[in-house]
């Protein structure tokens, strides 16, 4: 199955699509990777899913990436006697240590270590920024808020606090069984939310044993002020812009996306935009002109993936909402401003080997208009490194391990396929030129190129480019 696309689709799986044949459309719609939202289920229930897109991606033959998410710190507060209370701006309102239902008073917040780290003037937003307040007394028992924008506040309600530095980590003890649960059950990568510090991705990482990459999720003030440690600290990064524009001004979500972006294309991190791409297509068949796009905006900025979150988990139109983010992109991708944005955007390569190989591998592709560039990766790094590069040829990654070849669905513009390792330089050619060609990205008497690392199994050692022909016989 090759798909014209460079960037990727991720789509979240949920009630609707949670089953074989939506799997199977899905994927032929456009979806690369699959996200699991470990808010919903247990460790069997993630076992399941994991082995239900496995049999599909065997049926397929087609690396298919799966995306856990950590739930993460996820403030609420407790339950109201009526289940709803009505706040009126300038109002004043509490929230406690004491378990008993709330009234229009005060509701109880069963996060202590929260109540003691909030200050004066510390900002408590609630409902997904709905509701604003302020906070005017602070105790470790009890905090009293001023309302500044009020509305209803029911049951359970997410609390959002862009101002406080939560004193726990990214991951709370459901994580850490979810994050246990995902590993066994074969995850390729895990989404860490409400990243806050380096070390939130370090306590993950130090758990994965290199058994998944970390992606973090940029969704905090806190996280922005700490960018560049955490991208450092991360494999990829999603623009999470359901949070970020809750605790951030929404205004700057737009600048905040394209700084991440380009940010993680310097680096060469794979990053995802999410959220709200196509919203409206939770219950509509059409996307808005906006949506549209918003989607294509993400495509011109040479992101790594869209994905969709509610759309293709809970909606109404999940094969649609993926056929049209595929669309979307196939026609961005050939527009004639798209090149020459994708180029201007292309950050100088770093100083190594394999980025000095990647970055001469790109320029004499594009010189030669050659049909693919094949990098040969055992742990996913040469073919990441090429991917970087945002050439105008395919990228072909060829790999001996699954894993690997998972984890690449992620990428801009890879299209992964496990082989055995190579024996020599000969053997290379012959093999490279004859998974293109079967793949459908060369016919015989095109040129490709192939990027490697020799002597073969050295790791970390791309050292060679080599053109070559597709025989004519
Ligand atoms: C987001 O906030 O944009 C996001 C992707 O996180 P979640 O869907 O887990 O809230």
């Amino acid at each position: 199955m090759r798909r014209l696309r460079r960037i990727k689709i991720i789509a979240t799986l949920g009630p609707k699509t949670l089953n074989p044949a939506s799997l199977r459309q899905l994927i032929e719609a456009g979806v690369d990777v699959f996200r699991l939202n470990m808010s919903h289920g247990g460790r069997d229930a993630i076992r399941d899913r994991v082995a239900m897109i496995r049999a599909i991606e065997r049926d397929l033959d087609r690396p298919i990436g799966i995306l856990a998410d950590l739930q993460g710190p996820k403030l609420r507060v407790a339950s109201f006697a009526g289940g709803k209370v009505e706040l009126a701006k300038g109002a004043t309102f509490t929230l406690d240590s004491n378990p008993a239902p709330g009234d229009a008073k005060r509701v109880h917040l069963p996060h202590p270590e929260i109540l003691s780290s909030l200050e004066p003037g510390h900002r408590v937003l609630l409902d997904d920024g709905k509701l604003a307040m302020t906070v005017v007394k602070a105790t470790p028992k009890k905090t009293t808020l001023r309302v500044d924008i009020g509305g209803a506040l029911s049951d359970r309600k997410g609390v959002s606090l862009p101002d406080t530095i939560i004193p726990v980590s990214a991951m709370t003890e459901k994580d850490r069984g979810d994050l246990d649960a995902a590993l066994e059950a074969g995850v390729d990568w895990i989404a860490v939310s409400f990243v806050q510090r380096p070390d939130d991705l370090a306590e993950v990482r130090k758990v994965a044993r290199g058994r998944a990459l970390v992606m973090a999720k940029i969704e905090k003030p806190q996280a922005i002020a700490r960018l560049d440690e955490i991208m450092e600290a991360s494999d990829a990064l999603m623009v999470a812009r359901g949070d970020l524009g809750v605790e951030m001004p929404m205004e700057k979500v737009p600048g905040l996306q394209k700084r991440i972006t380009r940010e993680a294309r310097r680096l060469g991190k794979p990053v995802v935009i999410a959220t709200q791409m196509l919203e409206s297509m939770i219950t509509s068949p059409v996307p808005t002109r906006a949506e549209t796009s918003d989607v294509a905006t993400a495509v011109f900025e040479g992101a790594d993936a869209v994905m969709l979150s509610a759309e293709s988990a809970v909606g109404q139109y999940p094969i649609e909402a993926v056929a049209m983010m595929n669309r979307i992109a196939n026609e961005v991708e050939s527009d004639p401003l798209f090149r020459a944005i994708i180029d201007n955007q292309r950050a100088d390569h770093e100083s190594t080997g394999s980025d000095a190989i990647a970055a001469a591998a790109r320029a004499i592709a594009d010189t030669l208009d050659l049909k693919a560039i094949i990098a040969l990766t055992a742990s996913g790094s040469t073919g990441l490194r090429v991917a970087r590069e945002r050439s105008q040829s395919p990228v072909i990654a060829l790999t001996p391990s699954i894993d690997t070849a998972r984890r690449l669905a992620l990428a801009w513009g890879v299209h992964a396929v496990t082989t055995e390792d190579f024996t020599d330089q000969e053997e290379m050619v012959t093999r490279a030129c004859a998974i293109a060609t079967h793949e459908g990205f060369a016919s015989p008497g095109d040129r490709i190129m192939i990027v490697a690392g020799v002597p073969f199994g050295s790791q970390g050692a791309t050292n060679m480019v080599r053109i070559a022909f597709i025989p004519k016989h």
